[in-house]
């Protein structure tokens, strides 16, 4: 089992070095083209993987920032779960990305290859060029690839995970979910991370398109005899079960 005290590194790093794209690329074949895959900065690739084809899309993102790789794990468990029980998908596609930043995983660093936190990229009101933010919003591909999958999909919820607040956080209409998946897994929901965050996801996915995120912010550690799946797996399978009944439709959004 493994130590509570012991760093992300030593715990980590065997294990999404394992999970390698290859033979993961089953079920995105089946629904995918080229579109579902981009190239990193430093030409690793990056791919969607869809899952279920139900009216209703949950976008799921792990390693935005390269060293949290604890969101990469629960990214891989949430796939291999929907594969096991696929009647969670009743009614919804899945489309995970993970690692959104392959070479800030490789290197164990926040931010991409060229420098760029890319929670800081989008093209939010709020964007502030500089400052590791890039020159401009979606100056980088692994965001301009999400900001792609975004308008493709127009996913009813993203989920976005990352380490290590040990809260559920929301932008857009999501408080309800937000507090509801925070009771089930014991984490703190959260308003507000804090601390100004121009250019992130959720200030452009939840604040100016007025759509459901979920900052899922797992621990620096899952809890001791857990995985971060088990942990989390019923404020998961909550949210799944929210976008199908009450999370938006899509089409009827008017922004
Ligand atoms: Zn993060």
């Amino acid at each position: 089992m493994l130590g509570a005290c012991a760093p992300i590194s030593d715990l980590d790093v065997h294990r999404y070095r394992g999970s390698g794209l290859a033979a993961e690329t089953v079920e995105s074949r089946s629904h995918d083209d080229a579109a579902n895959e981009a190239e990193s900065t430093n030409g690793r690739t990056i791919t969607a993987r869809s899952f279920g084809d139900g009216s209703r899309t949950i976008l799921l993102l792990g390693a935005i920032h390269g060293d949290e790789p604890g969101s990469h794990l629960l990214v891989r468990d949430i796939e291999d779960w929907v594969r096991r029980r696929p009647e969670v998908l009743r009614g919804l596609r899945l489309v995970s990305v993970s690692p959104v930043n392959p070479d800030g995983l490789e290197q164990g660093t926040r931010r991409n290859a060229r420098g760029v936190d890319l929670n800081r990229n989008f093209p939010s009101r709020n964007f502030e060029p500089g400052g590791g933010r890039g020159p401009k919003p979606l100056s980088e591909p692994e965001s301009r690839f999400l900001h792609q999958l975004l308008l493709r999909y127009d996913p009813a919820l993203v989920l976005s995970v990352h380490q290590p607040r040990h809260s559920v956080n929301w932008d857009g209409p999501a408080e309800d979910l937000a507090r509801a998946m925070a009771e089930r897994c014991g984490y703190r929901a959260e308003a507000t991370v804090g601390y100004s965050t121009p250019g992130s996801l959720g200030s452009y996915q939840g604040i100016d398109r007025a759509r459901p995120i979920i900052t899922l912010e797992l621990g620096r550690h899952p809890a001791a005899g857990k995985t971060f799946f088990e942990e989390t797996e019923a404020a998961i399978e909550y949210a799944f079960a929210w976008t199908r009944s009450f999370g938006a439709a899509g089409p009827d959004r008017g922004d």
